[in-house]
């Protein structure tokens, strides 16, 4: 049976992106060799690493004055290397959720972290508004999109310091203004690439401004002037990230992406809202495009696991919520077909009528 994949991540991708990265599994440009087992210094390997940064820019319009990184230790080392290497004293923060808090945690080893709002009381169903970012603070860290609570700012915020961002799970899904930002970050296995390599845009005059020292490994400038070959960087998953930036560019760019992760969430929003017996647990302003967590109703809350049951039946997987919000999470990555949106509204509405 066809399977409909609504991972949170690791997560969907295209066949596009499958197909080539196996093929270079087998045989890498024409080089009779695995990808696997090829120098990442090869001049055929440097030409991915080259293409990777320049389809990175290209796709986000990046300006002048920045460069992409392909690091290892996935968005949670990000937590740390941020105020590593920016805060000289005092960080702004804002509580979105989990992922949120790991930062803020990490960014406390390293100085005063000012976290201007939060919405923990509410468990994280709403993004604050309502705050002032102090104008002396160093960055400005957020969460573009709370995958665990499916809550997303989905514009680039005005503020009068510099943003930081972690955009693991939305990256992709809109045009960015980049020069809003010292430093964009996310892991690659939401919407870009098998786990393994973490992306980093970081405005090369953000560096250099912190007194303390930092270990070679958790400097950006020692990525930045190597191009992202210090050492042995994530080959394959770099790899199958160029397959998907391909596929990005071939359909149109993000904006194309936009509009199409748009239609996808609002068709399964209008879903849950016409049902009786699911419900959204979101701030409606707030909704995640790309991770879109609702419940049963109170009054049908016994039916959860029988619902989970039933969706497996028509090929749907992946849609158990993370355990902070139970219910269902559907995450809807640039990588997931409509068709696979119209099944599990198929799945809710036929469960809806059996009931
Ligand atoms: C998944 C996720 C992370 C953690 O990424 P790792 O690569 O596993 O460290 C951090 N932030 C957000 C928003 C995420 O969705």
């Amino acid at each position: 049976m066809k399977k409909h994949n609504f991972y949170a991540g690791p997560s969907i991708l295209s066949e596009y992106t499958l197909t080539k990265t196996a093929e270079a599994i087998k045989d890498f440009a024409g080089t009779g060799l695995s990808i696997l087992e090829i120098s990442h210094r090869s001049k055929e390997f440097t030409a991915v690493m080259d293409e990777a940064e320049q389809l990175f820019k290209e796709l986000l319009d990046i300006p002048e004055g920045y460069k992409v990184l392909f690091l290892g230790g996935g968005a949670s080392t990000q937590f740390c290397m941020v105020p590593f290497n920016l805060l000289k004293k005092k960080a702004a923060y804002l509580d979105t959720g989990t992922w949120a808090n790991k930062a803020i945690k990490e960014a406390k080893l390293f100085g005063e972290v000012d976290v201007v709002a939060s919405s923990k009381a509410d468990n994280y169903t709403y993004v604050p508004k309502e705050y002032t970012v102090p104008a002396d603070a160093d960055y400005f860290h957020i969460t573009t999109n709370n995958t665990i609570y499916g809550t997303e700012i989905r514009k680039d915020l005005d503020v009068c310091v510099p943003l930081v961002a972690d955009m693991s799970s939305d990256i992709f899904s809109r045009p960015i203004d980049v020069s809003k930002y010292d430093v964009i970050y996310g892991g690659a296995q939401k919407n870009l690439a098998p786990a393994g390599v973490t992306f980093v845009i970081v405005k090369e005059d953000a560096l250099g401004k912190v007194d303390r020292a930092i270990p070679t490994m958790l400097n950006y400038k020692t990525h930045a002037e190597k191009g992202s070959m210090f050492n042995t960087p994530p080959v394959l998953p770099i790899y199958a990230a160029v397959q998907t930036l391909r596929w990005y560019k071939e359909l149109g760019g993000v904006k194309k992406l936009e509009e199409m992760d748009n239609a996808k969430a609002a068709k399964l929003y209008d879903a849950i809202d016409a049902s009786k017996l699911f419900v959204g647990t979101a701030n409606t302003e707030d909704r995640s495009i790309m991770n879109v967590c609702f419940v049963m109703k109170p009054e049908y809350a016994e039916l959860e696991k029988e619902f989970n049951e039933f969706a497996s039946t028509k090929g749907i997987v992946g849609i158990k919520g993370h355990r902070s919000v139970g219910g269902f999470r559907a995450s809807l990555y640039n990588a997931l077909p409509m068709e696979s949106v119209d099944v599990l509204i198929a799945a809710m509405k036929e469960f809806e009528k059996n009931h």
